[in-house]
């Protein structure tokens, strides 16, 4: 049985996420260079970060099994319900010129935009992502 990389993650939490949801399927699988990217982070770009890897004869599945996951995991927007939703910084309008050249110069943060996440279809923004409601 040879192991193949199906996804690399810089972080161990999502890493885990994902090996024990694979697991719960049954898809043979491990994290290989977990422990060496957690106590040197900066290695993380040398060895090409943790990398899942899944049993040959199971990547088929785990290849299906992961577009499904990408797919949950993405933010459906209230509105439309479309899934092409971006999580964005928002640039904000000053009031006019002359304030804008005066925040420039006092702040360091001058006029930083407000986060929101936005749907490219149909252009519907939104600051939290809301439960969706349940019909009793
Ligand atoms: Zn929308």
């Amino acid at each position: 049985m040879e192991f193949i990389p199906i996804k690399t993650f810089d972080n161990y939490i999502p890493a885990n996420l994902l090996l024990s949801k694979m697991l719960d399927q049954d898809i043979h699988c491990y994290l290989k260079d977990e422990f060496m990217v957690t106590i040197d982070p900066i290695l993380a770009n040398a060895i090409g970060g943790i990398k899942l890897c899944v049993a040959d004869t199971d990547f088929v599945r785990a290849k299906e099994l992961l577009i499904g996951f990408e797919e949950e995991q993405k933010i459906t927007c209230p509105k439309c319900g479309s899934k092409t939703v971006e999580y964005i910084v928002q640039p904000k309008n000053p009031a006019n010129w002359l304030f804008a050249i005066a925040s420039w110069f006092l702040t360091s943060y001058a006029l930083k935009g407000k986060e929101v996440y936005h749907c490219f279809n149909c252009k519907y923004e939104f600051d939290s992502i809301e439960e969706p409601q349940e019909n009793i």
